[in-house]
């Protein structure tokens, strides 16, 4: 059965890396060293398992049956994941962006699980730049490429915040006027981008300094924001005498916690409802493209309709969900895995009395391993 999962997955691993790929999603998990147990396992490339820690507090008993639910990704990078990792799986994507695609990428997941970290990182940190900063760099590299080439090109780069129905030019730093169906064509003009990379990322350490936080319980200074990063891409074609472009969206959602848990109130209660409408209507819009329907319903949120040009079937879409494997942020990781997993099953372990440490090291994990490693080997 293992076997016949693992195939699946590699199989829809293979279209999605076709020209056919549309929705790509995987899984990071931070590092929590200060963290005493943790609640997160990785199986293998495409398997996270969550166990309850309530559980094993309530019931310590040695005769309690631990059980844990398994959760599978296109893959899944675990807490010693490099920057460079992350990046080096949106490759694909990045190319067909290159060749004028309409591609949105997305990290999403509760506050303090990663996700700003890994969009931008430490920007001028060699390791630790994230996504942003290395898709500018590579862009530069394009843009000779296409002038080598003799490709006319056209590049232009903007970051809006996306708050309360309200959306925010961060790099001029002022509101862009509410409108009721925000469209592409609308957006701020941005910076025209001209290889002047250092420049262009003190422009974005300066905008995202313009972003929106408010104190919640989860955490000292939770995004209430999505922040949005879009390059504009226009290439003319000499040879049909026409011109091709296309949007890349770099996403960097706001937290994905409900309001139970932040006890928000008044004006951060709001935002909450803001963000959950907001995200629940970005993975209905989500299903509604990996099934093919014909009406996808991108008027339910700010965040959708402003989108809505690179959230079709034509265009690519990756989410990075970002998790966190400490147990205080239990029950909003597992709220996150139950939406944006390919597959989610419930096993309970054989052995009576495993922790997920000892589980680590179980019978079960090895003929895993032994069974990857035939794989790999044939
Ligand atoms: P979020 O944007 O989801 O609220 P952050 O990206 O701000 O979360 O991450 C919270 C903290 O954890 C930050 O201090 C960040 O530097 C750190 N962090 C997150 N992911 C990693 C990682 N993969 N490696 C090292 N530090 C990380
Ligand atoms: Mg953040």
């Amino acid at each position: 059965l293992y076997d016949q999962q693992r195939q699946n997955i590699l199989e829809f691993n293979e279209e999605l890396l076709s020209s056919k790929g549309r929705i790509r999603v995987v899984c990071r998990i931070r590092p929590q060293p200060e963290a005493t147990h943790k609640t997160i396992l990785v199986n293998d490339d495409y398997k996270v398992l969550l166990f309850d820690p309530h559980r094993s507090l309530q019931s310590p008993e040695k005769n309690k049956k631990k059980s844990y639910i398994e959760y599978t990704f296109m893959k899944v990078f675990e807490e010693d994941s490099k920057q460079v990792d992350l990046f080096n799986d949106l490759n694909f994507f990045l190319n067909s962006f290159f060749q004028c695609s309409n591609v949105s990428i997305f990290t999403y997941g509760p506050t303090g699980s990663g996700k700003t970290f890994t969009m931008f990182g430490e920007i001028k940190n060699q390791k630790q730049k994230g996504i942003i900063p290395r898709c500018l760099e590579q862009l530069c590299q394009k843009i000779e490429e296409y002038e080598a080439n003799g490709i006319f090109n056209e590049v232009n780069v903007s970051i809006v915040e996306l708050y309360n129905d309200k959306i925010k030019d961060l790099i001029q730093n002022a509101n862009i006027q509410e409108r009721k169906e925000p469209s592409l064509s609308k957006l701020p003009q941005g910076l025209e981008f001209k290889q002047k990379l250092q420049f262009l990322l003190q422009q974005i350490i300066s905008a995202t300094k313009n972003r929106i936080v408010r104190k919640t319980n989860c955490n000292q200074h939770s995004s209430r924001s999505h922040l949005v990063f879009t390059i504009k891409l226009k290439l003319f074609d000499k040879i049909q005498n026409k011109i091709n472009e296309g949007q890349l969206h770099l996403v960097d959602l706001a937290g994905s916690e409900r309001i139970q848990l932040s006890q928000t109130t008044g004006e951060g209660q709001k935002e909450t409802i803001f963000i959950n409408q907001s995200l629940q209507a970005l993975s209905a819009v989500l299903k509604s493209i990996k099934n093919n329907v014909i009406h996808i319903p991108y008027r339910n949120s700010l965040l959708t309709q402003y989108l809505r040009n690179s959230l079709n079937s034509n265009s690519k879409t990756m989410v990075i969900l970002n998790i966190s494997s400490h147990p205080t942020y239990y029950s909003q990781t597992k709220e996150a895995l139950n939406l944006l997993c390919l597959k989610q099953q419930q096993y309970i372990t054989r052995s009576q009395h495993q922790t997920p440490s000892s589980f680590e090291k179980s019978e079960r994990n090895k003929e895993l391993t032994q069974t990857n490693q035939q794989q790999t080997n044939t």
